[in-house]
């Protein structure tokens, strides 16, 4: 099997790449957290982030990356992420319902008109790679 080595971005570590930007190790480390977040939330449906981080002992920062890629939903979230457009609450994701209609419908009006040969690729918003991570001791 191929799995190219990458350097861990969590812990440094070189391991094969399987699809997920983490070292094994840290992918268990981080499902084991977002199971737990995840748990916690959907035992406490109003909780708000804080809260979240206090009881479970996990980073805030890490809950909130968990809601950024959307892997994480609660109506106790809300308000918690701002839209990155703008910076309207949302509950998930980087930017609001309105705004992403809103950008949708201005990728259409840049194309240029009755051009029939013009294929509107779907706007893949471009991830922050290599986000700085970081875990207290
Ligand atoms: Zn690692
Ligand atoms: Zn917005």
């Amino acid at each position: 099997m191929n799995a190219s080595l990458r350097n861990c971005p969590e812990c440094g570590r070189i391991f094969g790449y399987m699809g997920r930007n983490l070292c094994p190790e840290c992918l268990g480390k981080e499902e084991n957290e977002y199971m737990t977040v995840r748990k916690y939330v959907r035992d406490h449906p109003g909780a708000g982030v804080f809260e979240v981080a206090e009881a479970t002992g996990i980073e805030e920062e890490k809950i909130l990356q968990f809601l950024r890629d959307g892997r994480l939903q609660s109506r106790g979230f809300q308000g918690t992420l701002e839209c990155e457009r703008c910076g309207n609450k949302i509950t998930g994701g980087r930017y609001c319902e309105a705004c992403r209609g809103q950008m949708d419908a201005s990728i259409r009006q840049v194309a240029p008109p009755r051009n029939k040969t013009q294929e509107a690729k779907p706007a893949s918003p471009a991830r922050k790679k290599g986000e700085k991570m970081y875990t207290k001791d």
